[in-house]
């Protein structure tokens, strides 16, 4: 049987991963340039900061088991403490290391699907179709789920109770440190919620001072739609106000994550219509965190081959 994943963040390829191992042929569609989805690592005149996801934790045995082999491949190390974990050399190399071996069409934003006799066939925004799949996996946000599926006359009911706040993230570098803060600093009220000096991960330049801040989800639902040259003053400000240091940034973006934190999940681990062979997971089925979203790959590859063993 062959499935095609739709994202390859971390539900879509642990999703990948457990079908691959169940013996079935599986191809990755993802609308980005890499793999990783919101474990992103952006790179810049040679500074890098993982502007999404800032470290993960691993509760549960099967995540936990696949934490400890990116572990010992030095494609994961500790940050802080021993139950934080972060990629190595940037948040992106786990990603990378569990998309290793996978079909994998990058820059393809699926738009579409429709179904014939030879099964299922995508297309894609950029023009490209690809067919012959005898499922489709969606790993995305469930609201680009939704209205990607009604597109093409097709939903999977359930799917649309999840909830996201928005981030956005603030990257700043310096000339010297941010005093007054060893790794991170979390508040609880004002515009910031976050800020992180990235370089004190494991295998990050230590001589360049790398920050990412993230503003409160209220904040960032109610600058959204701001253009970053608008927000980033503002967010620059807020950094100002929270930390004291005033020095001009080296470097200051703006990344704006409109589906970033999950405040209501859907409920159930995963989504599985065995009529119509279509699935969708992701960290909106079970709760915001990297685990959560790798836990409901896991969920929906077994629903798919325990149909499959069933029929
Ligand atoms: C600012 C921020 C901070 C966070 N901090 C933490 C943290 O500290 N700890 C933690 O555990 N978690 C954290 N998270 C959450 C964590 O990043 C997510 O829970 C997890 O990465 C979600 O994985 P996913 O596979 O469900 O979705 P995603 O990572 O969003 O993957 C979806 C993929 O689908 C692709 N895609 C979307 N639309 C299309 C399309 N039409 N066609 C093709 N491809 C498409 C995207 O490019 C993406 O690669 C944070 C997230 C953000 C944004």
């Amino acid at each position: 049987m062959k499935t095609a994943i739709v994202g390859a963040g971390a539900a879509g390829l642990a999703c990948a991963g457990r079908l691959r191992a169940a013996g079935e042929d599986v191809v990755l569609f993802d609308k980005s340039r890499g793999v990783g989805g919101r474990m992103a690592t952006r790179r810049v005149d040679g500074l890098s900061f993982d502007h999404g996801a800032q470290f993960f934790t691993a509760r549960g045995d099967a995540f936990r088991e696949t934490v400890s082999g990116l572990v010992a491949a030095g494609a994961c190390a500790s940050w802080g403490s021993d139950e934080r974990s972060v990629g190595v050399p940037g948040m992106t190399a786990v990603p990378r290391a569990l998309a290793e071996g996978f079909e994998i069409r990058t820059e393809h934003t699926v738009s579409g699907l429709r179904r014939d006799a030879a099964g299922w066939t995508l297309s894609t925004a950029e023009g490209a179709e690809a067919g012959g799949f005898d499922r489709v996996v969606f790993a995305l946000p469930s609201p680009q789920i939704v209205p990607l599926l009604a597109a093409s006359g097709y939903a999977l009911p359930g799917i649309e109770s999840a909830v996201y706040a928005p981030c956005i993230a603030l990257l700043l570098a310096f000339e010297r440190p941010v005093p007054g803060i060893a790794t991170e600093a979390k508040f609880d009220a004002g515009a910031i919620v976050w800020i992180a000096r990235n370089a004190t991960k494991p295998g990050r330049d230590a001589a360049r001072e790398t920050v990412v801040v993230h503003a409160s989800a209220d904040w960032s639902r109610a600058h959204l739609d701001l253009e970053p040259d608008a927000s980033k003053p503002l967010l620059l400000a807020a950094f100002r106000d929270a930390t004291g240091f005033a020095d001009a940034p080296t470097y200051a973006a703006v990344h704006r994550w409109r589906y970033a934190l999950v405040e209501t999940p859907a409920g159930a681990p995963a989504f599985f219509d065995s009529e119509l062979g279509v699935g969708a997971c992701g960290d909106w089925c079970i709760g915001g965190r990297v685990e959560a979203a790798f836990d409901s790959g896991l969920a929906l590859a077994a629903m798919i081959t325990e149909e499959g063993a069933a029929a």
